[in-house]
């Protein structure tokens, strides 16, 4: 008789002694070490970095760091979850055998001699010499940055883990030059000052785009909860003013979308008590600007990232009324409304994603956490049109960085130039193809040359460009046909490297204009920073450019290009509450996952962080009314497209799969080399993956529980997603893959409902590639992912929680009253009872399960029977004895 074990994530409360967390752990930890290959000397010296409770579930995730005679070892965050003073779910990070691993007990550098070689590879001139400013620790530091203003530089001696799995001791800095792109986190060689990593802790959110992710050390934390606990329940009914917004509703996404209406009484109570220009929790408005306990959001047109921009006044009444003049004019002539609306969204994303655990204690922004629990001081600084004055202009982009709890974060919201259809391709001749085609302009910063506008025009025929090795990928290696290309208009296919160095080479070989062809359906919005590029570079379709390719063989095609009008366009990210709940997604999945202090667990090339962004961005979309299976493209405001159009993606969102065909296997198709012929994965396309397996799960609970417009604390499908989801996060190890990932919903869906979702999930997951046999390979190597389509058996929840059986069927044998046990189910099960010739002797068919039942079989005859009990997500078979 088969008889399956369920292996629950819950298990009934042992009796749970007042043991801390700590000495949980380490109970946890001494009787698993030999089944996970660790040694007594590999757990016996962590710390608990931080820890949260999460909110349906009441799991305490203690996010513990590894450490080897004292010294941290970087990035080794393990989760251990806790409930009922038992760890219900562990996902370790340690490092076996570190002993052996780790190099040298003692840095041969000092802390202000690597700095000085970290500066020196970062090519950053120090004009002050470096002093200690604090010392934290015996390894931890806070040191002056060299430069005449900007943060600190923070600086901690680690244990760093090679590619080779060797133990590096290395001093780990976080610094904060004075050029606001950057904000580098390393890891320097603290024996020969190499650096050994290096990361931009600004997460950049271009397509197509180089981009490096978030870190900041920062172990310097400032505790402010200056209000006292009772103040938390003082009831809000006197808030005189809660201000009035001209904004764009937070569930459209732009001015394309909807027309922007007056908003009033829009903050939650829940999330923001004393309303959003508080900061001190007491009734009335520390500001009358877009200032506030959440946010404060201002200007920065000259990309200084100082607090010297402007921020909108509403005067006593709060009232925030300001024009928006349109994507055709100068967006500094909107620039209130323009703030207005990077405040409103802000404090939205702020308030709806608290309900769902995004709060005080597990590392939120705010300058003023109201006696809640964690950091304070670290409200969000939002730079509206930033850098849209300063020298290069920033233009095309969106980005956030966020370090630990209790540390600001920055979200910077830029212009967009990508035109509206255009056709300013002219084919003369030959006759049979004449006449004007519409093609995209780029999106290079640098590097973007305007088209010429009549009467200004270049013509030529068309030169179609050769590689001198390797024939695809053409423009992606110097030309064979470099003297056919001089003087040419040059055509050439997409594919194989970034869009700015096929235009160069073109460029050198002295072509005078570059057509990109698009590799398949759909248009393409090119992106890449050149500041070389000189010569206009524009992109047709698959259809118009083969058959432009096609005629070339036969004859000579001639094509004229030539703007009637150049259209000016000043598309405003502030206005895209799609990107600025994206950006707002960085700053929630960056602090959830591995805890809030540390910010270092998103930064492998496996990650999600990218898809998260997308995927809450969508959530908050939603509608009444909206279906599945429509096209969902992100950014379409600011790629000048129809609401339908496909966005700064590579497909639309959609369950349909014809219009999304998306699976696992499309993430290792998103790795480049940078400059320095390092290895990076695109984050924007495989995160696309992870968005769209979400939007999958989504629209899997909106069908199963239907939808709820109550964004903030509805009980519909939407909601419950939005709670899985991000308890996933919290559940997920550090530097987690689309696998981990997977598992921690999984676990997420056992802690909040007991696993009644558990078929479900995995059916989204496999239909997508992440079936039970997908592998992430290594979560630092982003081509080596295998897809799978395999469900597992769905007859129980397998997943292996290290816990008991919770479920049970006792006493067994009996003399015929029985009781079965599923810890946590409620719901309707229907029991059928087989004798063993298959005959049917008992039934009861959807009656209500309570966590238990007893079962009445005395009417029996002695034997064994077969008892089959199905509920939602339940199908358990079990051999009954009476005797
Ligand atoms: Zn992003």
């Amino acid at each position: 008789m088969k008889k399956i074990t369920l292996l629950f994530f819950y298990l009934i409360p042992l009796l749970a002694f007042s043991q801390s967390n700590k000495e949980i752990i380490q109970k946890h930890l001494n009787s698993n070490t030999a089944k996970s290959g660790l040694s007594a000397s590999d757990v016996n010296d962590w710390i608990i970095e931080s820890e949260g409770t999460t909110s349906n579930s009441a799991i305490t995730n203690c996010y513990v760091l590894q450490r080897y005679n004292g010294i941290e070892i970087f990035r080794s965050v393990s989760n251990f979850s806790i409930k009922n003073g038992q760890v219900v779910n562990a996902d370790k990070k340690f490092v076996a055998n570190v002993s052996k691993k780790a190099s040298a007990k003692n840095p041969s550098l000092s802390v202000t001699e690597a700095l000085k070689k970290a500066y020196e590879q970062l090519k950053i001139s120090p004009t002050t010499s470096f002093a200690i400013l604090e010392t934290i620790s015996k390894y931890k530091f806070v040191i002056s940055n060299g430069l005449e203003k900007g943060e600190p530089v923070s600086a901690n001696l680690v244990y760093f883990t090679t590619k080779e799995k060797t133990l590096v001791l290395a001093w780990d800095f976080t610094i904060n030059t004075n050029a606001p792109e950057h904000k580098w986190s390393v890891r320097v060689d603290a024996q020969t000052g190499k650096i050994l990593e290096k990361k931009d802790c600004i997460i950049s959110c271009n397509f197509d785009k180089k981009k490096q992710i978030s870190v900041v050390a920062a172990d310097v934390l400032v505790d402010a909860s200056p209000l006292t606990y009772k103040q938390l329940y003082s009831k809000r009914i006197a808030v005189v003013n809660e201000g009035t917004y001209n904004v764009i509703p937070f569930n459209y996404e732009s001015p394309n979308h909807t027309a922007r209406k007056l908003i009033s009484n829009a903050a939650n109570s829940t999330a923001s008590p004393f309303g959003w220009h508080d900061t001190n929790g007491v009734l009335g408005s520390e500001y009358t600007i877009t200032r506030g306990n959440n946010v404060w959001a201002q200007d920065d047109m000259d990309g200084d990232n100082d607090t010297a921009g402007t921020s909108p006044d509403g005067g006593a009444s709060l009232v925030f009324d300001f024009p928006y003049l349109g994507a055709n004019v100068a967006a500094s002539n909107s620039l209130n409304a323009a703030n207005t609306n990077l405040f409103y969204m802000n404090n939205v994303m702020h308030d709806v994603w608290y309900q769902y655990g995004f709060d005080e204690a597990n590392g939120n922004f705010q300058k003023n956490n109201y006696g809640k629990g964690g950091a304070g001081n670290d409200f969000v600084h939002a730079d509206a049109q930033d850098g849209s004055a300063a020298s290069p202009q920033k233009m095309n982009n969106a980005n956030f960085s966020s370090g630990n709890d209790g540390r600001n974060a920055r979200m910077q919201m830029f212009l967009w130039n990508y035109s509206p259809p255009i056709k300013p391709l002219i084919v003369t001749s030959p006759s049979s193809i004449a006449g004007s085609y519409v093609v995209k302009q780029n999106g290079f910063n640098p590097g973007r040359v305007d088209l010429p506008v009549a009467p200004s025009f270049l013509q030529s025929d068309l030169v179609l460009y050769v590689n001198a090795t390797n024939p695809a990928d053409e423009g992606c290696f110097s030309p064979a046909n470099g003297a056919a290309l001089n003087g040419k208009m040059v055509i050439l296919r997409r594919g194989g490297c970034n869009f700015s160095v096929k235009v160069k080479f073109a460029q050198d070989a002295g072509a005078i204009a570059v057509i990109v062809v698009n590799n398949k359906a759909g248009e393409i919005t090119m992106s890449g920073a050149d500041a070389t590029i000189t010569i206009p570079a524009i992109s047709v379709s698959q259809e118009v450019g083969e058959s432009l390719i096609a005629q070339m063989q036969t004859q000579a095609v001639n094509v004229k290009l030539q703007l009637e009008s150049n259209p000016f366009v000043n598309s405003d990210g502030d206005f895209d509450n799609g990107i600025i709940a994206h950006e707002y997604g960085h700053g929630i999945s960056t602090r959830l996952a591995g805890g809030r202090n540390n910010s270092s667990c998103l930064d492998n090339t496996d990650q999600m962080g990218e898809g998260w962004s997308d995927w809450i961005a969508l959530m908050m979309q939603l509608k009444p009314g909206d279906v599945g299976t429509a096209r969902r493209g992100i950014g379409t405001y600011v790629s000048s497209e129809p609401t339908d159009g496909l966005g700064i993606r590579d497909y639309p969102y959609s369950t349909d799969k014809g219009i999304n065909p998306m699976t696992y296997a499309n993430t290792n198709k998103y790795q480049y080399k940078d400059e320095e012929g390092v290895e990076q994965t695109e984050e924007h396309g495989t995160g696309a993956v992870w968005a769209t397996v979400l939007w999958d799960l989504s629209w899997a609970y909106i069908n199963k529980y239907s939808y709820d417009d109550n964004k903030y604390n509805g009980k519909g499908g939407n909601n419950k997603v939005m709670q899985v989801v991000l308890d996933g996060i919290k559940l997920q190890p550090c530097s987690p893959t689309f696998v981990s990932g997977r598992d921690a919903i999984i676990a997420a869906d056992q802690a909040i409902t007991g696993g009644q979702n558990f078929c479900m999930i995995w059916e989204v997951f496999a239909a997508r590639g992440l079936g039970k046999n997908a592998s992430a390979g290594d979560a630092n190597v982003g081509n080596d992912q295998v897809e799978d389509f395999t469900m597992p058996s769905c007859v129980l929840a397998v997943k292996d929680f290290e816990n008991e059986e919770v479920m049970k069927l006792y006493p067994n044998p009996s003399s015929g009253i029985v009781n079965i046990r599923v810890s946590q189910y409620i719901g309707k099960v229907s029991i059928q009872i087989n004798d063993i010739t298959g005959r049917v002797v008992y039934t009861l068919k959807d009656a209500d399960f309570e966590s238990e039942k007893t079962l009445d079989l005395s009417s029996l005859a002695k034997g064994v029977y077969i008892l089959t009990m199905k509920g939602e997500g339940l199908n358990y078979v079990e051999k009954v004895i009476i005797d």
